[in-house]
């Protein structure tokens, strides 16, 4: 009897919470994903494409922020952009992609990119105060993703979901704008990109017209609404990449979607514009606002204000 009313407990109150997918997860895979070349890894947690010869993409599509880390080699080295969320063990994907040594490097600092930092010994990072504070870790934000309706799947098996937080990691070398990080036979330059992080970066490999734009562009709603987030350096951002389009054959943003047309940078500083004149209305999200162009978006807070423009 004992057993019947725990069955019965277990059925109404526990199975709701698994058998309910949450939304975003029901569209998943995105189209895109159907046009790239996936590299088996023994790993559930990421998925792994191969985007150039010696770029592999590094995706978590069971975490609705859908990040993307990216493995870059050159013929000594090899730098990984991002770490991710730090709920998958990422050093052993890329253990199991290179033998290069690697050199870790952050589009930024916000907790979804810079997850497994603590698991590497060779972190470039920017020369800011935001990028110092990250680097001593946290618990709120990474236990904000994994509210109700973010999970998608399983999560990795002896992952502790209590315990998890982003933990401190060590910098040891400091970067600015304009800075070279030669790989062998590749080169990338780091372009400072503050705006939705004093940090933000974007990474250029010049040579085979690839731009690597972290969190300041990609398909889907940008978040500009933190309060790090400075609009008016954003814009100078957006406008200081979207010069670089005659180079480019390719943007990786760093989350949902690996791939995107490099004009989508001039169309994100026409779509500003259009905002700062007043001529899009922005529609209700989650206790923000979201101005929508296709298929990206901003999501900005109720009382952000361009200093520049009448928004
Ligand atoms: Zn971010």
């Amino acid at each position: 009897m004992k057993n019947f009313f725990l069955v019965a407990f277990t059925l109404y109150f526990a199975l709701p919470a698994f058998a309910g997918q949450p939304d975003w997860c029901k569209k998943l895979p995105r189209p895109a994903y159907a046009k790239l070349v996936k590299v088996p890894i023994a790993d559930n947690w990421f998925e792994v494409y191969k985007i150039r010869s010696g770029v592999f993409a590094i995706y978590e599509p069971h975490q609705f922020e859908e990040v993307i880390s990216y493995l870059i080699l050159g013929s000594d080295r090899a730098l990984l952009f991002d770490t991710g969320m730090g709920i998958g063990n990422i050093k052993a994907v890329v253990a199991g992609l290179t033998d290069l040594p690697v050199i870790v490097l952050n589009s930024h600092t916000h907790n979804d990119h810079v997850g497994d930092n603590w698991r590497f010994d060779n972190i470039y990072a920017m020369d800011t105060d935001f990028t110092r504070d990250s680097a001593r870790g946290s618990k709120a934000d990474a236990q904000a993703e994994l509210a109700p309706g973010s999970i998608c799947g399983a999560l990795p098996a002896g992952f502790d979901a209590k315990d998890y937080s982003t933990k401190p990691f060590h910098v040891s070398r400091w970067l600015h704008d304009g800075d070279a990080i030669a790989l062998g036979g590749r080169t990338l330059k780091v372009i400072a990109a503050p705006g939705h992080t004093p940090d933000a970066i974007a990474l250029l490999d010049e040579k085979n017209g690839l731009l690597f734009t972290g969190d300041s562009f990609y398909l889907g709603p940008i978040y500009l609404y933190r309060p790090e987030t400075d609009l008016d350096a954003y814009v100078a951002s957006m406008k200081k990449l979207a010069a670089l389009t005659p180079h480019l054959q390719l943007l990786l943003p760093s989350h949902n979607t690996p791939v995107a047309d490099p004009s989508y940078l001039e169309k994100v500083v026409t779509a500003i514009q259009q905002m700062q004149r007043g001529q899009i209305k922005p529609v209700a999200h989650d206790g923000n606002v979201e101005y929508e162009f296709g298929d990206f978006s901003f999501l900005m807070s109720q009382g952000a204000r361009w200093q520049n423009g009448k928004q």
